[in-house]
């Protein structure tokens, strides 16, 4: 595994890669890494020539309250972990080159950036995009891999890739989750063993208000309902938002189209540590089930 930490550097190894007709798959983390960041690396192994996986915190992401400053980093120990696969080079950015005291462009995706994680952490996707645009303009990667756990990222990813025309295919992994529910997270290092354990409950609150739409539940703000009377039994648990949407467009009708997909987004606090979920759910398309129900009838 190479280490390269220059823009000029990792952009001519690309150059070079792709002139060989090789694909470049890229993962961009910001380390602290768990099994969720190694899935998307093992999909990019399966799917690449060439695996380039970075490690940045991204100062641009976090607002002035927030845990920049004490976000978990562990350089040495996610090298060890990255050892032991055959990736080709993990980047990390020097902060001064990437974001230097003078960097000022920021990239606004649009409408999308103003929901959910924009209301609560509004500097959060013109940070997220702008620092994505970067490492794609110094990666130049053929795919890159992120996870569902960021819904929303994913999300405005794809628009930017889009709209911005970048040869690259955004491909999204699912979920990866300790064994009670809890997705992981490089942020569940902050929780204490009960805290750990209690945070299942986000988990199986957005898994039981699924029930009630593969039901045929509709409405979304009884959808919501649902949602927030699961998170309120635990009352450690201070909601940030508990909603439903649609899954394409984050849109928030009155009522859920027949065989819509729609995405249980969550974001909670427990004690100071602020975690997202979310999952997605098809509304059933009610004429097969009355055919089904009238079928079992006879
Ligand atoms: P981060 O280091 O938190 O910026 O995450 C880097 C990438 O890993 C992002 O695309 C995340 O969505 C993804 N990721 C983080 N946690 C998980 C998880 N539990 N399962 C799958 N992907 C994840």
């Amino acid at each position: 595994m190479k280490i390269i930490r220059k823009i000029e550097e990792i952009r001519k190894y690309s150059i070079k890669n792709k002139s060989e007709g090789k694909k470049i798959g890229f993962v961009p983390t910001m380390g602290a890494l768990h099994d969720g960041h190694l899935s998307l690396i093992e999909k990019s192994l399966s799917l690449s020539d060439i695996t380039i996986v970075s490690i940045f915190v991204n100062p641009l992401q976090f607002g002035v309250n927030e845990d920049f400053d004490s976000y978990p980093r562990n350089l040495e120990t996610d090298k060890e972990i990255l050892s032991n696969f055959n990736i080709d080079v993990l980047f990390l950015p020097e902060i001064n080159e990437f974001v230097g005291p003078d960097f000022s462009t920021i990239v606004n995706v649009g409408e999308i950036v103003k929901k959910f994680e924009g209301v609560s952490r509004p500097q959060f996707f013109l940070g997220v995009a702008t620092i994505v645009s970067k490492l794609f303009l110094a990666t130049l990667p053929d795919y890159a891999f992120f996870g569902q756990k960021d819904y929303q990222q994913s999300l405005v990813v794809r628009k930017l890739s889009k709209d911005l025309n970048f040869l690259t295919e955004i491909i999204v992994s699912p979920i990866i989750r300790e064994s009670n529910g809890l997705a992981m997270s490089s942020r569940n290092d902050y929780l204490t063993k009960n805290e750990r354990d209690l945070a299942g409950v986000i988990f199986s609150a957005i898994d039981n208000t699924k029930t009630f739409i593969n039901k045929g539940e509709n409405n979304r703000k009884r959808i919501n309902s649902l949602l927030h009377t699961r998170l309120r039994n635990v009352e450690e648990i201070k909601i940030d938002y508990a909603c439903a949407a649609t899954a394409d467009e984050l849109e928030e009708p009155e009522y859920f189209d027949e065989g819509e997909n729609i995405v249980l987004l969550v974001a909670v606090y427990i004690g100071k540590v602020r975690l997202i979920d979310n999952s997605i759910v098809r509304l059933p398309i009610k004429a097969f089930n009355q055919n089904t129900e009238f079928k079992e009838g006879l």
